[in-house]
């Protein structure tokens, strides 16, 4: 299967390349040429298989040039072996007839983010060997949280690899840093960038087409490439928790064979809920893809109205992983809701980038309508749900998850569509201890990482491994800079 640019359709790449690079020369993102579809057996077949055995399943139909066996190899190393704290990987909580929970937080950092980043540096060291790659890569990765730790932990120690990190210094919480800046390993750097995540992204973004530096980087034997979701490598390992959710689903009875479903995404980049788009496309039983916001409700307005508009005020909300203005990967979606149109998305994306909006056609507004609905919460609203569900349910969430559940809420409130609806929940709440603990009604909250126990001893949920871990842990990066400076640190770490 050949990938292509969603910015210029003749610029072709196989998968091996599409991973290897990351990002196409022209900007767009490698998307899949032809979009795979499933047998009509597939749930049913994989309904008796394993976690792993589902990832080479589903994957195997979109990487051409790696061989099954392969796929194997990486799919138990990366979801086996003790990594995933729970033997399904990504099991589903029922919390009633109608609603259940998908769990893609019992990795070893435990967000979902460990879904792709515990699978991406198989693919990706496979790609570069097999594309003859001399070079050592660098991972550059901005992240608004979640994915820096879980790209350090994905890559650490990683043969042939480099991985630096940037984080919004004022826009991750306590824990969330503790874990980038206690990483482990020999192959890893940490920075925080002053400003907001939009601005670390630019950052990023601005490194990547720097050519001065990359030939600097080339002479020095390094090249840089991404982590970020914007990589088909992020993208794939996560449609197949869509697929084995809808497979969970029918072995519990929860659902008869065929029957719809619909998705609930606490959404930022777009990643997430694209899969979900994906897996439907491929023959999943999806119906509805419900786009959860929180204040930052820029995917909202554009679902309801076909108007993307990234000139708004930024809010750091207390689901600090959605505080986003500019979804990367809403683009491989612009792609397909313009029927394929490389040139349209090109000119969206120039809008984007010259004015901070565009309003797609006609046509793309009436298929985003019938394929999602969006909404949004403030603080107030995710802290409200958070005690809601450990007071009916005993179900102690995030505020991500929260943010979800109450979109959901509200979407089934105006609807009366009553369809099983599969939530997706994407971090742990013990990665959010004051902000639950406030939910919670507990006012007094203890410092560093003692609020975990703390969280433990109200609830009596247990703190998951990999964070109890982290109270011996010793901070070994300190860095501050300007988003101006940020080349200085990729120059530093590549000596
Ligand atoms: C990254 C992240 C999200 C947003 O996912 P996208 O794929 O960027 O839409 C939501 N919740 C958590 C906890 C995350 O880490």
């Amino acid at each position: 299967m050949n990938y292509l640019s969603t910015r210029n359709k003749d610029l072709r790449m196989s998968a091996t390349q599409a991973i290897a690079k990351g990002l196409a020369p022209d900007g767009g993102l490698m998307t899949p040429a032809v979009l795979p579809r499933l047998p009509s057996s597939a749930v049913e077949t994989m309904k008796e298989m394993s976690y792993q055995q589902r990832v080479v399943y589903i994957m195997n139909s979109f990487l051409e040039g790696f061989a099954a066996s392969e796929l194997t190899t990486y799919a138990s190393e990366a979801y086996g072996g003790g990594k995933f704290s729970h033997e399904d990987v990504a099991p589903v909580h029922k919390l009633d007839d109608g609603t259940y929970c998908l769990e893609l937080w019992h990795g070893p950092t435990c967000a979902f983010k460990d879904m792709a980043l515990q699978m991406l540096p198989h693919l990706l060291t496979a790609s570069l060997e097999k594309n003859d790659e001399k070079k050592t890569v660098c991972i550059l990765v901005a992240t608004s949280g979640d994915t820096g730790k879980a790209a350090l932990e994905g890559f650490r120690n990683v043969d042939k690899t480099k991985i630096l990190v940037f984080y919004p210094k004022d826009g991750v919480s306590e824990i969330q840093e503790l874990q980038m800046v206690t990483q482990e390993g020999g192959n890893v750097g940490v920075c925080s960038v002053v400003g907001n995540f939009d601005d670390a992204q630019a950052g990023v973004k601005t490194l990547f087409a720097d050519e001065e530096l990359a030939a600097k980087l080339a002479e020095r034997g390094y090249f840089l490439s991404s982590a970020n979701s914007i990589n088909w490598g992020r993208v794939l390992p996560q449609i197949v928790y869509y697929a084995s959710a809808y497979c969970d689903l029918l072995k519990s009875g929860a659902v008869t064979k065929g029957q719809q479903i619909n998705v609930c995404v606490p959404t930022g980049n777009f990643g997430n809920i694209l899969a979900a788009y994906y897996a439907k496309e491929m023959g999943i039983p999806i119906n509805r893809l419900i786009c959860a916001s929180n204040h930052n409700n820029v995917l909202t307005d554009f679902i309801n109205t076909g108007t993307y508009d990234r000139n708004r005020t930024f809010y750091n909300t207390i689901s600090p992983s959605m505080d986003i203005l500019v979804s990367s990967n809403l683009e491989r979606m612009l792609f397909e809701l313009s029927g394929r149109n490389d040139k349209q998305v090109r000119e969206y994306m120039a809008q984007l980038s010259e004015y901070g909006s565009y309003r797609v056609d006609s046509a793309s507004r009436t298929k985003l309508k019938k394929l999602f609905s969006a909404g949004y919460c403030d603080d107030d609203q995710t802290m409200a749900m958070i005690a809601k569900m450990w007071k009916d349910k005993e179900y102690l969430i995030d505020p991500h998850t929260a943010v979800a559940f109450h979109v959901l809420d509200e979407y089934r409130a105006n609807t009366g569509d009553d369809t099983v609806t599969v939530t997706v929940s994407t971090a742990s709440p013990f990665k959010f201890c004051s902000s639950v603990l406030t939910a919670l009604g507990v006012k007094n909250h203890k410092p560093g990482v003692e609020v975990l126990d703390q969280l433990s001893q109200h609830t009596g949920v247990p703190v998951p491994m990999p964070l109890a871990r982290l109270k011996n842990r010793q901070r070994r990066f300190n860095g501050v800079t300007e988003k101006s400076a940020m080349m200085d640190c990729v120059l530093d770490m590549l000596k």
